[in-house]
């Protein structure tokens, strides 16, 4: 079967799409890029946002109509929404003919079999409070172990996760109900990944965990904490740049900063996550910490690990929040200096104890006007953290072209193939120049984005680049 799998959401959902292909590979399918081709369609969801699951429906609606018009597709919806919303989903749109939660993807190939068969099926995880048995969550280790490290050849990131689920319960939290409880991998079958992975040519490895930080392990008697597991990965030979996301301000111990600065492959780069800067809504989000635990974690990353970068997230116009908790949170991005900030407004999501214990009283408007005023101030903010390293010089791993020079390439190619190209120096006989460099896009150990001119043959490599001007998301300069 020729099969189109796209995916939505976190990098969680990335990694597990990265997955579910090797899975159908080995099954004897095909992954292609366009949908058009495809036999079988796969989504894998999230539910995280409203507008997320919006647009899977509506992709679900146009498959419906391509099958009522005699198309032969099957269509298969994994991730989030599927353990959500479970059965309830090919009830609603007979068009799903498989529904796979995320902690089930080994049965993905089986039930596309069935469904190919004309069974179709369901299969999800055990809800909370028992969650997936041990049998379950060893054969998705499998499935994370057997991963195809030659996928994507030729880059060099990858992510590997070490945990699964969440126990936290943030009130306007999804993740904990369709994740299931939080499971640590066995920390050798992660070095034994990371190592593999290197191997194959990928030189930069991100730690993937709901809350990352609160990794532990006691499987051989011994407990092993995030900051064991960090020395342990960051000790993989050829490894040259080790991160990890998203981690919780709660379980941040000094090992873990302490294994930050003393690891030199280990990125000084945290992505933590505050959601407000009112301890009212942080109460009420169920976050587990204080305004003043929070600065306190701030300060404690900014003494231990010289230089660290901080990225935050925030939600806006959660119920209840007023003009006071929203200048806190204002208050907070200036105090912390982060790099960049995801800012979200709050939406209610089914299922969540938020949606059921307070009424989303913030008005629409109301949400948008402090969107707008936290992402002025994380502009003010980022502006003056780019611009600290204007006149230094900074070890960039290229992806690869930047976003505008992709555009300016496909202008050319469309142009080139239009039915009256221009004439360029081939057609004229005169003979082909040296590679011209374009503008290219890395990112820095701290996770900067930085943009400079350079061949695109540099796609992979590490340069130096010395930093010429910012802005309040980039780095700009030249190699
Ligand atoms: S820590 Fe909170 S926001 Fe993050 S996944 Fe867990 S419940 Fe959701």
């Amino acid at each position: 079967m020729r099969i189109f799998i796209e995916t939505m959401g976190c990098q969680m959902n990335k990694l597990d799409s990265e997955l579910a292909a090797g899975a159908l590979r080995a099954a004897g399918h095909e992954i292609v890029e366009d949908r058009r081709q495809a036999d079988a369609v796969v989504y894998n969801t999230c539910s995280v946002r409203q507008h997320a699951e919006q647009k899977v429906l509506s992709r679900i609606g146009a498959d419906a109509q391509r099958k009522e018009s005699g198309k032969r597709l099957l269509v298969a919806v994994i991730g989030c929404m599927a353990q959500r919303m479970g059965e309830s989903l090919r009830r609603k749109y007979p068009a799903v003919d498989v529904v796979c939660s995320p902690g089930r993807l080994f049965d993905l190939p089986e039930l596309l079999a069935r469904a190919a068969a004309g069974a179709g099926g369901v299969s999800l995880d055990p809800a909370r409070p028992a969650g997936p048995g041990e049998d379950d969550i060893a054969r998705m280790d499998d499935l994370d172990l057997a991963r195809d490290v030659s996928a994507a050849a030729g880059q060099s990131q990858a992510f590997v996760r070490v945990m699964r689920g969440c126990d936290f319960f943030c009130s306007y939290c999804i993740v904990p109900f369709v994740r299931g409880p939080e499971h640590s991998r066995d920390p050798s079958h992660v070095v034994q990944e990371v190592g593999r992975l290197v191997q194959a040519g990928r030189s930069e490895i991100t730690l993937l965990g709901q809350t990352v930080n609160s990794y532990h392990w006691a499987g051989s008697g011994r407990a092993v904490r995030f900051s064991d597991l960090l020395a342990a990965v960051s000790a993989v030979p050829g490894l040259r740049r080790l991160r990890f996301v998203t981690s919780h301000p709660t379980d941040f111990g000094d090992d873990i900063l302490q294994a930050m600065r003393d690891l030199p492959n280990v990125c000084p780069y945290i992505h933590c996550p505050a959601q407000s800067g009112s301890d009212a809504v942080l109460t009420r989000m169920n976050r587990g910490y204080t305004r003043r635990q929070y600065d306190e974690f701030v300060d404690r990353a900014r003494t231990i690990v010289p230089g660290v970068v901080l990225a935050g997230d925030f939600i806006v116009g959660f119920p209840g929040e007023t003009q006071e908790d929203h200048q806190a949170s204002a208050d907070l991005i200036r105090r912390s200096g982060y790099k960049n900030s995801f800012i979200f407004k709050y939406s209610a999501r089914p299922g969540t104890p938020a949606a059921k214990k307070y009424a989303d009283d913030i008005p629409q408007a109301v949400k948008a006007r402090r969107n707008n005023e936290l992402l002025a101030v994380q502009e003010e903010a980022g502006l003056a953290h780019h611009r600290q390293y204007v006149g230094k010089t900074v070890d960039v791993l290229v992806e690869g072209p930047s976003a505008s020079a992709k555009k300016t390439a496909r202008r050319k190619h469309e142009s080139s193939s239009s039915p009256n190209p221009p004439i360029h120096a081939s057609a004229t006989g005169v003979s082909a120049a040296a590679p011209a460099a374009v503008q290219l896009m890395g990112r820095t150990t701290g996770d900067h984005i930085v943009v400079f001119d350079g061949l695109a043959t540099l796609s992979g490599r590490y340069v130096n680049v010395q930093i010429t001007d910012a802005t309040s998301l980039t780095l700009l300069g030249c190699l």
